[in-house]
Order: structure tokens, then sequence, then C-alpha cells
């Protein structure tokens, strides 16, 4: 992968494609910067090389076409802006490739940053429209994707707008090589026991990676909302927990899969049940082949956490995507902060992928226990299944 370290900037306009899509409470407070902050080595060394700096986001999903306040991009500007500490200038525009923008981007000196608006602000942005990337390309002279968070996706800042630079006028950005760099090492040469676990809502997310994961790994831990087409898919009663019962044959074929392979399958022992998705109700801890007929599993029990940690003892390198139960609600919460700790304690290279996992290990306090945290979890997902991401394909074309 060609980085910017390989290409000629110095003085140049530079166009950096972010991935600032960062969560905000009610106030429109940014409660997690992660993102903001791993990009600022690409846009440092931009400025340092007194280049000017354009950059760009998409945040959230606005309805094109329509500027509402709520999806501006004004508290990352002034975050990145606290952040960065730079002497020179720092503008945020009120349009994306509007007069605002282009009247700002041609004051731009070396060393100053331009943060455009949400590029979804713009149909043409999820469009993967042609015009649209001309518009954008026309900023600059180099093209620098670091949005590793977005780069699963076809859309024109990502994918159509790499087709107006050539080879030695686009790159990827230093956390996009970081990303990809480590989970190619991880998956092609781990070292073992690898242990992957799996959780979140749902098996049909995941089913690829899955799959895929099982030719690489040792062992596989299984919790949240999955876990229980596995258990249906065996039998079991599950009561009204979530469950994909047109997946209950590939659940079977994936136990199969590992029993054949020799890879270690474990699905939680025990659940934090209650008769209603609600932190309001009454909870009681059960065995997994015990779930009483109207009652639903909302988190892994305190067995399944002590099996895990067990399972995760004498491994050394794992993967963990997804929380094992509905984390946001405190009630149910345990079993991801528990599987956090567990695999922060270890001694094995550790990386979590996802929204949702990483904001686990942060409310745990694990994050600095943890060898790598990705900022993209989608994208680490479609990595793992072997697919090659269409913002690195549109650079190397
Ligand atoms: P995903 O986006 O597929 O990684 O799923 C993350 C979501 O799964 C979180 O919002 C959790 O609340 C949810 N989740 C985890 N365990 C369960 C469960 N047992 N029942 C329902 N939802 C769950």
């Amino acid at each position: 992968m060609r980085t910017l370290k390989d290409i000629e900037i110095d003085g140049k306009r530079v166009f950096i494609r972010c991935d600032f899509n960062v969560p905000k409470d009610e106030f429109g407070n940014i409660t997690d910067d992660r993102r903001i902050r791993s990009a600022l080595q690409t846009i440092r060394y931009c400025i340092d090389r007194n280049c000017k700096v354009i950059l760009a986001s998409h945040y959230e999903r606005p309805e094109p076409g329509k500027y509402e306040e709520k999806y501006s991009l004004k508290p990352v500007a002034k975050r990145l802006n606290t952040l960065l500490k730079i002497k020179n200038d720092f503008y945020m525009a009120e349009d994306v490739v509007g007069p605002d923008a282009k009247e700002k981007a041609a004051k731009l000196q070396g060393g100053d940053v331009l943060l455009l608006e949400n590029l979804r602000y713009e149909a043409g942005e999820t469009e993967n429209d042609e015009a649209f990337a001309k518009e954008l390309a026309s900023f600059a002279d180099i093209y620098v994707n670091d949005a590793f968070g977005a780069c699963h996706r076809k859309h024109a800042s990502i994918y159509a707008i790499a087709a107006e630079f050539d080879k030695e006028h686009k790159a990827a950005g230093f956390l996009m090589s970081k990303e990809v760099n480590f989970f190619g090492r991880v998956l092609e040469s781990p070292i073992r026991p690898f242990v992957a676990v799996v959780g979140g809502s749902k098996v049909s997310g995941k089913l690829q990676a899955l799959t895929r994961l099982l030719d690489k790994v040792d062992k596989v831990i299984i919790g949240g909302g999955m876990a229980f087409t596995f258990l249906k898919a065996q039998g079991y009663e599950i009561g009204n927990s979530l469950v994909e019962d047109d997946l209950l044959d590939e659940a079977r074929a994936i136990m199969e899969k590992a029993h054949s392979l020799g890879v270690k399958f474990y699905l939680p022992v025990d659940f934090v049940v209650a008769p209603e998705f609600s932190e309001n109700t009454a909870v009681k801890y059960i065995p997994s082949q015990e779930i009483p007929v109207g009652w639903m599993g909302l988190d892994t029990g305190p067995a399944s956490s002590r099996l895990f940690r067990e399972v995760l003892n004498d491994a050394q390198t794992i993967i963990w995507n997804g929380p094992m139960g509905v984390y946001e609600m405190d009630k149910f919460s345990k079993g991801s902060i528990m599987m956090s700790h567990h695999i922060a304690e270890t001694h094995a290279t550790t990386i979590v992928g996802g929204g949702d996992t990483a904001d686990v290990a942060a409310r745990a306090g694990d994050v600095d226990e943890m060898t790598f945290v990705s900022t993209g979890g989608g994208a680490s997902l479609k990595l793992i299944e072997g697919i090659k991401l269409p913002g690195l394909e549109a650079l190397e074309k």
C-alpha cells in the first residue's frame, strides 16, 4: 500500500478524507474523540510540509440537500482545532462544494487547514457521483484516504474521487495503513493459540466473518444476541431471546465446520434473563438450557464469564468484535465488561474492532491495555472476511 510518505506533497494542496463520525450526546458534545485524535498524525504530517490541507468527512445520515444543524461538523471543527494547536489558520466551510468552501479553499496559505461541511449533505456522496467527486477533487493536487472506518463504502469521496488522481498523487494516510497492516499481519501469521470473541446482535451481520475466522483461529467464543441462534440450532429452548430462525441451518453448519476443523467452539453456559427488554425489570441468572418460556436472555452470566476466562487463559492472539449483551443498559453490561477485563488481562496481542466493542472497552477502562483498538467496525469485519475494501482498491487503480 502506498502511503503518504511515498509521494511528493511539499507545499501542495492536499485533500484528506477522514472519518470524523464521532458519537455525540443529546447536547451535541462529543463523547469519544478517538477518531479525531487518530487522524492527527496524517494531518500534522501535511501541515509540517507546508501543505494547504482540506479535510472532509461524513457525519451520520442527514437527508441530502438539507443542512440540518445536528449533522454539522462544527463541533468536530472545534475539537480538531483544539487538538491540532496549529499557529496557522483553521477554517470551517459552511458548505461542501459551494461558494463558501471554494472561497475559503482559495484563501489557504501553506500550513492552513480547511474542514468542509458534512459530505452527506450532498446527495452525490452516497451515490458515488462522478460529477460531485470531480468537484471535490478540484480542491486539491493530492488525494489522501485516511478514513478507515468508511473505506468499505463505495462513496464519492472514497471511491469515485480516487479516479481523478494518478498514482503519484494519491495515497493512504497513516491511520489507514496502520489499521490494514495490523489486521493483515494478525490474520496472516497469528501467534497461537488464536481466539476470536464474537458477539453483537445478530449472526447475519457476521456470518461471513465467522466462517472465514474458523479457518484461522484455534477457538471461538460466541456471546451476545447471536448466541441464541446457535443454542436454538442445538434444540434448546431460548424463550423470547433474539433469534434468526432462517439461519438455523447456517448456525449448524458453522458448528459442524468448527468441529471438523478441530476449532473449539464455546457458547455461553448461563444468561441474565428478563421478562421484558427494559432496565426496570426483574432479572435472574439461569443456566443456558433452562431459559423459561416468555423470558429473554440479555447478557451472558457469571458462569460464562468464568468459562471464557479459562478459554482465554493461554491465548496469544485475540480478536474481539461485538458485545456479550445489551451493554447499553447497566443491568446487562456485566458480561461485556468482564469480557473486556479478561481480554485485557491476558498476555495476548489483542485487537478490538467495532464501535460498540471499543465503547465497552472504554467503559471498562481497558483501552490502554489493548494492543490495538480499531476505528472501523464494518471495515474491520470486511478485512476479516477477506474482502478488498473499495477505498483501498480505488487507491491502487
Ligand atoms: P452488532 O451491531 O451486531 O455488533 O450488535 C451490537 C448490539 O447488540 C448492541 O447494541 C447490543 O445491545 C446488542 N445485543 C447484544 N446482546 C444482545 C442480546 N442478548 N439481545 C439483544 N441485543 C443484544
